[in-house]
């Protein structure tokens, strides 16, 4: 998980189409909270525009074509992801869901990111436990700066000063909670990820080792061009563009000690 930088301006189609929906919802809440609180009644929400190719195609770039939360590459399979759930949450997993959720960020451009479908449909779900519950926006005339979430947030937040890597495992550095949450929620260590990160390690490792050779053969000519290949390869692959930035960079200031297999 990396930090990730969107454009500031939203694209137009959630500034126009988007702003207009989320006054029409804000106005049915207002006007029957009940139903909404009960889930009696429920928000119908427009996957055109949260999900339009421009808004797509925005995160897309802004993202290197990653998933938000793992780091796949994913290309344009990813889903559309409400940093805050929109319909219904939960505080933690097993619990019953809650209604409404973040309805009126629905269409809101700094609560969208791409993520796949592992991620998104399978655990993130409607998930999004705050260190602070009572303080926790339940409608549109609530703020939400109030509330301290316990999911990272990549937006705005450095993920990588709260999830290390050992190799392919990701940990919470120094123990803290919001990373561990983050990691067991999304199941980190979990569905092939170490499998597909070592992948990615096994070649970066035997580069670093010709690094480490061609410094003690500094007159061997031959030896110092296959060292600069393999450090404009390792280069590349802590760019934030590449996949699993973040376990390589880990990887390659650790020396490659925690990687094994
Ligand atoms: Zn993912």
């Amino acid at each position: 998980m990396i930090r990730i930088h969107k454009p500031k301006t939203s694209p137009e189609k959630l500034a126009i189409d988007g702003k207009q929906k989320r006054r029409s919802h804000c106005a049915s809440y207002s006007r029957n909270p009940s139903a909404y609180e009960t889930g009696t009644k429920k928000f119908e929400f427009d996957r055109n525009i949260y999900s339009h190719k421009t808004v797509k195609q925005a995160l897309i770039q802004a993202q290197h074509q990653k998933c938000c939360f793992c780091e796949r590459l994913i290309g344009t399979d990813g889903d559309v992801e409400h940093f805050r759930p929109k319909q219904a949450y939960k505080q933690a997993t097993g619990e019953a869901l809650k209604y409404p959720a973040y309805y009126w960020l629905a269409y809101e451009w700094e609560n969208l990111y791409l993520a796949c479908t592992g991620c998104n449909q399978r655990h993130k779900q409607n998930l999004f436990p705050l260190q602070n519950p009572p303080q926790r926006a339940t409608n549109h005339k609530q703020n939400i700066e109030q509330e301290q979430p316990l999911f990272i947030n990549f937006g705005t937040e450095n993920p990588e000063e709260f999830i290390g890597f050992r190799g392919v495992i990701a940990y919470a550095i120094e123990g803290n909670q919001r990373g561990q949450i983050t990691i067991d929620s999304l199941k980190l260590n979990d569905r092939a990820l170490p499998e597909a990160r070592l992948e990615k390690l096994q070649p970066l490792r035997g580069l670093n080792q010709v690094l480490l050779l061609a410094m003690q053969r500094p007159n061997d000519q031959e030896f110092q061009e296959l060292a600069k290949d393999a450090k404009d390869i390792l280069e590349n692959a802590i760019l934030d563009s590449a996949e699993f930035a973040a376990v390589v960079r880990c990887a390659i200031n650790s020396k490659f000690q925690y990687v094994i297999g």
